[in-house]
């Protein structure tokens, strides 16, 4: 799936640092930051939406988590607190269909988002 941009910054094709990667997923800055930190976690595998995963898939999204809350430490975020974020779908936000989990902190957010 070469045309979508998030399988080409997991395959290296494009100039984006990565500040995480292991054998499943990588993490890069948000092109476009909401928060002070903005980080989305990737799976290096294709999967469009949340609502293509499989059972089989569970065992990446708690990596995908685990990954987010490591990075969180790392960046010294992790006590003043932070936010994990899957939007979903048109209404759910969604641009890229390769899902990403949203890493948004080093501010206070507010709640409910809009
Ligand atoms: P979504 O709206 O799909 O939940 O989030 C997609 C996010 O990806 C947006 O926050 C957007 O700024 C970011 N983004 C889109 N294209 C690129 C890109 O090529 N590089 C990086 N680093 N971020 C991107
Ligand atoms: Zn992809």
């Amino acid at each position: 799936m070469q045309e979508c941009p998030f399988c080409q910054i997991a395959q290296k094709k494009l100039d984006t640092a990565l500040v995480y990667e292991d054998e499943h997923v990588v993490g890069f800055h948000d092109i476009n930051p909401k928060a002070p930190i903005h980080i989305l976690i990737i799976p290096k595998i294709h999967i469009a939406t949340l609502n293509d995963l499989q059972n089989a898939d569970t065992g990446l999204v708690g990596h995908m988590v685990w990954t987010a809350s490591q990075i969180a430490q790392t960046m010294q975020i992790a006590d003043l607190g932070y936010r994990l974020v899957f939007n979903c779908n048109n209404a759910g936000g969604q641009t890229v269909f390769h899902i990403h989990l949203h890493l948004l902190g080093g501010r206070a957010l507010t709640w409910p988002p809009g």
